[in-house]
């Protein structure tokens, strides 16, 4: 990621291709997805020895397909996620595995498809290692840990410590090998996903727990795995983080385990946000503009079905304008920008705890469109038919041309499986 990153206000194209086209060819709102900065994302990580891709972050089959084609393989935590990563081309029983299957629990469906296609476990609970191993005896797994403390400006998106659901406590760690034996299952990997993101004293002190626990579980760890949250800059003033740093820290870890066992080391990197986020563009169109008392609202036909993070959050993205005539008009003005939903918070521009707050954007007329930016990671994939507003269509943009990859919801899409008693 280049230093220090600018967004525009104004936009007329993404990558080459005119955004105006985009909107009439496709219609609005409609994601579009940027291949080349996901295969620079893959490429910014190559000193791993394997980035898995979580593909919760964007799981259209394209970009999937386009990930593998990059030579990262993936994560999935849920049996559809299996099925969507075997529909892309990812190949089960292989070494390192393709797919690996990351929960807390097992339903029935994700534990009949482990079972039948072979795929790698990470287990994030004790319940999870009798489940599997009763099912599949034999079977290498990989353990996740829950250090006893966390990382993350939200309850709702931190993943350790003991208001987190994730992981196996780790004081069990003696407990899980227990159970892993009885079960005849190899405990060969260990994971650790706690999103220290740009902090790095934090990310030490997790390597530390991570090399402590391996030690305690001994010469069966091949691989290692420094989880997800890598993040991302949404705004100009974030500074992005330190690759070098972060992989010298995990490095370090990996080769004193592979000194303390004498044999080679596996390190794995889990990014979703980091490879999909930044290549995705939500194209609205501005359907109404209105003041209200001191505030200008600009209202888009994209809402919190489409794209749920600052509603969940509070999350910040970057916004730009492009207009539906040449010449636009070069002031800019503070406004509000909103969705079309009937909900209070159905606002693009808030601050956690719902505040509502203001955007410097160019002077817009109705009919312009409004990209909200960097809108590839947890937009789609967390879209809903909420006020029965169909989901939006997707666009991968590759070698300069784009394809649609997933069509607009129809009303019929909308409604199918719901049906009239007689
Ligand atoms: C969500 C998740 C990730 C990816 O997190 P990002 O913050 O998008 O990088 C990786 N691993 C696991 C187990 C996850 O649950």
């Amino acid at each position: 990621m280049s230093a220090d990153q600018t967004f525009p206000t104004v936009r007329t194209e993404i990558n080459g291709v005119s955004v105006r086209n985009l909107a009439k060819s496709f219609g609005t709102p409609t994601y579009v997805y940027d291949a080349e900065k996901i295969a620079q994302r893959i490429a910014d990580l190559q000193a791993f020895d394997v980035i898995r891709y979580a593909q919760k972050a964007n799981s259209n089959l394209a970009v999937l397909d386009w990930v593998r084609r990059q030579g990262a393989l993936v994560d999935a935590v849920s049996a559809f996620e299996i099925q969507r990563a075997l529909a892309a081309g990812f190949v089960a029983a292989k070494d390192p595995p393709e797919i690996v299957y990351t929960a807390d629990l097992f339903d029935e469906a994700s534990l009949d498809l482990v079972v039948k296609h072979d795929i790698h476990v990470n287990c994030g609970s004790p319940t999870m290692i009798d489940q599997y191993g009763q099912r599949a005896p034999g079977r290498n797994i990989t353990l996740r840990i829950n250090p006893g403390f966390g990382h993350g400006h939200s309850q709702k998106t931190n993943t350790g410590g003991e208001q987190s659901k994730h992981g196996i406590w780790h004081d069990q760690v003696d407990d899980c090998l227990q159970r892993a034996d009885r079960n005849g299952l190899g405990v060969t990997g260990l994971h650790m996903h706690i999103g220290s993101g740009t902090d790095l004293d934090h990310l030490a002190q997790v390597c530390g727990a991570l090399e402590k626990t391996a030690l305690q579980i001994g010469r069966s760890i091949t691989c290692i795995s420094a989880g997800g949250g890598l993040p991302t800059v949404y705004r100009g003033d974030e500074r992005p983080v330190d690759l070098q740093r972060y992989f010298e820290l995990w490095d370090g870890t990996r080769k004193r385990l592979e000194a303390a066992f004498d044999h080679p080391i596996s390190l794995e990197i889990e990014p979703g946000r980091y490879l999909t986020a930044e290549c995705g563009y939500l194209i609205t169109e501005i359907r109404a503009i209105k003041q209200m008392g001191g505030n200008l609202f600009y209202l888009v036909d994209a809402g919190f079905n489409n794209l749920a993070r600052p509603i969940l959050y509070g999350a910040y993205h970057p916004m730009s304008i492009c207009a539906a005539q040449e010449n636009p008009n070069p002031h800019h003005q503070e406004v509000v920008v909103g969705g079309p939903l009937c909900e209070s918070g159905d606002i693009f521009t808030q601050d956690e705890g719902g505040f509502v707050s203001c955007r410097s954007l160019p002077v817009a007329a109705v009919g312009d469109y409004l990209i909200i930016e960097c809108a590839g990671a947890y937009g789609f994939v967390m879209s809903s038919n909420y006020n029965s507003k169909p989901m939006a269509a997707e666009v991968l943009l590759r070698d300069g041309k784009p394809h649609l990859v997933r069509t607009r919801q129809s009303f019929k899409d909308v409604i199918r499986g719901e049906s009239i008693p007689e």
